[in-house]
């Protein structure tokens, strides 16, 4: 191995930061910008990561320069909801849904923390072990990079995350896709069909350049096979092709009490952040929002502390209590019956569409939700009674 990377005169650090992806892009430029010294690694960043690259409407009130790509990917305001029973809800989203390729998006945050001051390192980090003042990072070009603060946002199936937290294990479940060309004019309209006996659900999500059409399943083990037949059941019922570029890549669910260690999070020098700490909505498997939300706040503790250490406090008040929330409805959102139920009251009752169109965009907190939909349930007139039951069941 070749020597240990020398430290930036009057610049705090060096904090290593592992994965440019939304969580790792976004620590970096804010950390640059507060005038520490940065190594972001990352093999291949830019990159187009298997993903529906979604950003609801709530990604715009934490990170309103987003609204930066508006050119780059395409708005979405409508989405056609299919039930397992084949009924179809369109709910009109109100605020939107940007919809752009990850690709786009990934060289739009790098460039961010490049120009803020991040040193891109073009580089796999295999191992990292314990150093005099910090960590040593040995990288896929055969060098090694000293580091003072390491933050892991190497993605759903993070080493950082073996290595440091060797016991959270969150599940990775499967999704499969594809990724369509299409014309610019096409219709942005987001699709999602609930298969029966099927715990998850099949998008098409109208993107800029390729829509992202894809499949995935709340459990881990579900085959290939299995979800390459449910997608091609969708493709071909919307008279598509799945002769197109295919995609596969997992997403982490937290197990139940996985959000509750937050010594698996973080210490005093080491962070994890995004899918890397399994930081998605188990419900809907965005993980974007909470990507950028994550590095922001491990951006913070260091800005604002000097440490890491203050990091998992932040994760505890800022975004835990959502996500396990989400954890907890997740579990019950796939029980028989509830979906339809869903679907059927929602298009029966104005106020309860609007709940919906909310959660969709990440307007509503799960938190809050179980209240609103009471309200809503009542002023729009017990609009299709016999939703009662699994509504209930579902906030029980
Ligand atoms: C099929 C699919 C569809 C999805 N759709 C949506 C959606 O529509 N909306 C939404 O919000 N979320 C969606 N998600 C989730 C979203 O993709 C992730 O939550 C998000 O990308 C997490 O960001 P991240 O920065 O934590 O990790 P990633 O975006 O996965 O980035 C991790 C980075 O780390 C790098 N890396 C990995 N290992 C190493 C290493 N050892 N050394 C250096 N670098 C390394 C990788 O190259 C990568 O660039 C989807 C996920 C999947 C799988």
């Amino acid at each position: 191995m070749a020597g240990a990377m020398p430290g930036v005169p009057g610049r705090r650090g060096p904090v290593g930061i592992i994965g440019a992806g939304p969580a790792g892009a976004r620590a970096a430029e804010l950390l640059a910008a507060g005038g520490w010294e940065v190594l972001l690694f990352d093999p291949k960043a830019p990159w187009e990561k298997p993903c529906g690259g979604g950003i609801p409407a709530h990604g715009f009130i934490h990170f309103p320069e987003l609204r930066e790509l508006e050119g780059r990917g395409r708005w979405a305001r409508r989405a056609r909801l299919i039930g397992p029973d084949g009924a179809e809800l369109v709910v009109e989203t109100g605020a939107p849904i940007l919809l752009v390729d990850r690709r786009i998006l990934s060289a739009y945050q790098l460039g961010r923390a490049e120009v803020a001051g991040a040193r891109r390192v073009r580089c796999r980090i295999l191992d990292v072990t314990r150093a005099e003042h910090g960590w040593r990072l040995s990288g896929d070009d055969g060098r090694a990079y000293d580091v003072a603060y390491l933050i892991g946002a190497d993605g759903a199936t993070s080493r950082m995350r073996r290595l440091l937290a060797p016991d959270f294990r969150p599940r990775l479940t499967p999704t499969r896709g594809r990724f369509v060309p299409v014309g610019a004019g096409a219709d942005p309209e987001i699709v999602v069909w609930f298969p029966p006996d099927f715990r998850g659900y099949v998008w098409e999500f109208p993107r800029g350049r390729m829509w992202s059409v894809g499949v995935c399943h709340l459990d881990h083990g579900v085959g290939k096979s299995r979800l390459e037949g449910v997608l091609g059941e969708h493709v071909a019922a919307r008279g598509g092709s799945m002769e197109h570029r295919v995609y596969g890549h997992p997403i982490p669910l937290p197990n139940p009490g996985d959000y509750d260690r937050p010594e698996w999070f973080g210490g005093e020098d080491w962070a994890l952040c995004g899918d890397a700490a399994a930081l998605v909505d188990p419900i809907s498997g965005e993980g974007i929002h909470h990507a950028l939300r994550s590095g922001q706040l491990a951006a913070r503790a260091l800005l604002e502390t000097g440490s890491l250490a203050a990091y998992r406090g932040f994760l505890a008040a800022e975004v835990l209590p959502e996500l396990r929330k989400a954890a907890e409805y997740a579990s019950r959102f796939y029980e028989r019956g509830f979906v339809e139920a869903l679907l059927r009251v929602c298009g029966r009752g104005r106020r309860m569409r609007g709940v919906l169109a909310d959660v969709m965009t990440g307007l509503q907190s799960y938190r809050t939700l179980r209240l609103r939909t009471a309200w809503a349930y009542v002023l729009d007139g017990f609009p299709a009674p016999s939703t009662l039951v699994p509504l209930v069941k579902f906030f029980r």
